[in-house]
């Protein structure tokens, strides 16, 4: 199933199946009536827009319910973890407007706790040293239909096991020698419940307990009692997490009383938009290998690569609140995402002209050194936006594409002998067009109407179209960065065996070129947002210096890929 704009545009929905059920336990006095939801990214990359739509759910919930919400950090694998990654997700997770409960919170704060946990599991017999390999832990494990085989080292004794699990947290083995099982069940259809591993054996610095412990908790023993520890009443996860509930609950059921508090997960259908790849592995590889300039490049789908492209806070939202929670998989299209922004950028963004394939235009009755300012609106959405003063003088540029020689009569621009508007200025007629030895456009001579200024008719004649322009004489020669969706193929990550989603990357994702746009844009800060009149939204990219402008291309004013995918 693919959602796009035209099917979901219906703003307010009913409430969706956890607000549901949210509601139903606040009416039953469940907790009394207490909601503590939590975000628990683990700090191994950069967030992308599947995190942003669970963000939105999770401290949305939290804000619509009167409660609080948790950032948690699942920092559990010391290995692949960072702290710029945690910098990043902060800083991401402030930026779409959220705040979070107090401090933030990591899996690593409760590596003590969960350590005694442990040796509780191993004294109740709960728990054992196993010395199997990978592959012979896997062959002991059996299949869905077969049950398993136990572990020679299933029945040592709990002295024993005291002794080795305490030799693991000192460092005194080798990694890999001993893992810490915990014993359930080996005849359960469900797999995690065939002994999951505990604890393993890691000798590596931890970005926040250092070289502090040698042994490190696999999430799913760390996250479901994080959630107890910290007071969770909602652990809202995805799909793929349903089938590790009944291990949660049963690691809760080893010293929660029946009856009293304990989270209540709940499973929610993953994000996947078209024409995007979001798994954190193949975001890595793609900043690795150098597809892209980093995780902020403007091409990424990560909440800081569409920031430095443009997209807003707002727009992001908007899209998460529009796609709603799905308790079965589906495919959004990245369309509708792409509308939110143009939706939200409509009403944010200044206008201003820019021609980014200029063509010369000399004006042959204007007077050789005149220069006039005439007023243009900046945003007709929002008049409190005011006016400004755009030059003009007889040299202009306007777009290659909206002057043709040979021009259809559908064509409503400029062509020898027709009339055009120029946007806030005048009428003007092509009277002639000059080409060079190869016979290649190279001016245009126009005639204005001086009775038309301000662009209004003087006696009701109507033109054909109105065109942009920036003044050829007194304008910023500015870097404009077009980009383009990422990938050209609507699921990326569907690759057959022997081929890679980066086969399925478009070539063409980045054009960079110069544009002539108004002059008073050299001013521009960094971040800030404008609408190309005609052309798309545009943002100034950080790279910006004062002698080199840049402009990356948020998304064009119409969805130019619904045309080519003949939708
Ligand atoms: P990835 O598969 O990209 O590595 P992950 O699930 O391993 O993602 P986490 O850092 O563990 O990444 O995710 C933090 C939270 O964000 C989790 O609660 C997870 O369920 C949620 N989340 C991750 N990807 C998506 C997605 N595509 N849609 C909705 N929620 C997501
Ligand atoms: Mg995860």
């Amino acid at each position: 199933m693919t959602i796009n704009a035209e099917e979901n545009s219906v703003e307010k929905k009913s409430l969706n199946f956890i607000e549901q059920i949210i509601e139903e336990e606040i009416k039953n006095g469940k907790n009394g009536g207490r909601i503590l939801t939590r975000f628990p990214p683990e700090p191994n990359g950069y967030l992308h827009i599947g995190h942003a739509k669970s963000i939105c759910l999770n401290f949305g919930l939290g804000i619509k319910y009167g409660g609080k919400t948790n950032l948690r950090f699942d920092d559990t694998n010391p290995v692949k973890e960072d702290t710029e990654y945690v910098d990043s997700i902060m800083e991401d997770v402030k930026w779409l407007g959220f705040e979070w409960e107090s401090e933030p919170k990591y899996a690593s704060d409760y590596f003590d706790k969960l350590y005694e946990f442990a040796v509780l599991l191993i004294k109740k017999g709960k728990a054992y040293v196993c010395e199997q390999s990978p592959e012979q832990m896997a062959e002991y494990k059996g299949t869905p239909t077969q049950a398993g085989k136990p572990s020679p080292w299933r029945e040592r004794p709990v002295e024993e096991n005291l002794r080795l699990f305490e030799g693991m947290k000192n460092g005194e083995f080798e990694e890999g020698k001993y893992m810490l099982r915990a014993k359930i069940d080996l005849a359960s259809p469900n797999m995690h419940m065939r002994d999951p591993i505990l604890y393993r054996i890691k000798k590596a610095t931890h970005h926040r307990t250092g070289d502090k412990w040698c042994i490190y908790p696999m999430y799913d023993f760390a996250h479901g009692q994080s959630d107890y520890y910290e007071g969770i009443t909602h652990s809202i996860c995805t799909l793929e997490f349903e089938v590790h509930r009944p291990l949660y609950d049963w690691f809760l059921d080893q010293f929660v009383e029946p009856g009293a508090y304990r989270p209540r997960q709940i499973e929610f259908a993953r994000l996947n938009l078209s024409y995007t790849v979001m798994s954190k592995r193949k975001l890595l590889r793609l900043v690795q290998e150098g597809f892209v300039t980093g995780w902020d490049d403007p091409r990424m789908p990560t909440i800081s690569g569409y920031r430095r492209r443009g997209y807003t806070p707002e727009s992001i939202r908007n899209f998460a609140e529009r796609i709603g929670i799905a308790k079965r998989d589906n495919l959004i299209d990245v369309s509708l995402l792409e509308f939110s922004v143009r939706e939200d950028l409509n009403k944010k963004a200044a206008r201003v002209m820019g021609v980014i394939n200029p063509l010369k235009v000399i004006i042959t009755n204007y007077s050789d050194d005149s220069k006039e300012y005439l007023e243009a609106v900046n945003n007709p959405e929002d008049e409190s936006m005011g006016t400004r003063k755009v030059s003009f003088s007889k040299e202009l540029f306007i777009e290659r594409d909206d002057f043709m020689e040979d021009a259809p009569k559908k064509f409503f621009r400029l062509s020898p002998g027709t009339e055009v508007r120029l946007r806030y200025a005048y009428f003007i007629t092509c009277t002639n067009v000059v080409k060079d030895e190869n016979g290649e456009i190279i001016e245009i001579h126009c005639t204005y109407d001086p009775a038309s200024k301000g662009g209004v008719s003087p006696d009701g004649r109507k033109v054909k179209g109105t065109i942009h322009w920036v003044d050829a004489k007194n304008n910023l020669d500015a870097e404009v960065r077009l980009y383009d969706r990422l990938f050209l193929s609507e699921e990326p990550d569907d690759v057959v065996e022997g081929h890679d989603f980066t086969e399925n990357l478009n070539p063409e994702s980045l054009k960079i070129i110069r544009a002539k746009v108004e002059s008073f844009l050299i001013n521009a800060e960094a971040g800030q947002q404008f609408q190309f009149e005609r052309i798309g939204y545009f943002c100034v990219d950080k790279d910006s210096k004062p002698d080199n402008i840049v402009f990356n291309r948020t998304v064009g004013l119409k969805d130019s890929w619904a045309k080519i995918s003949g939708k």
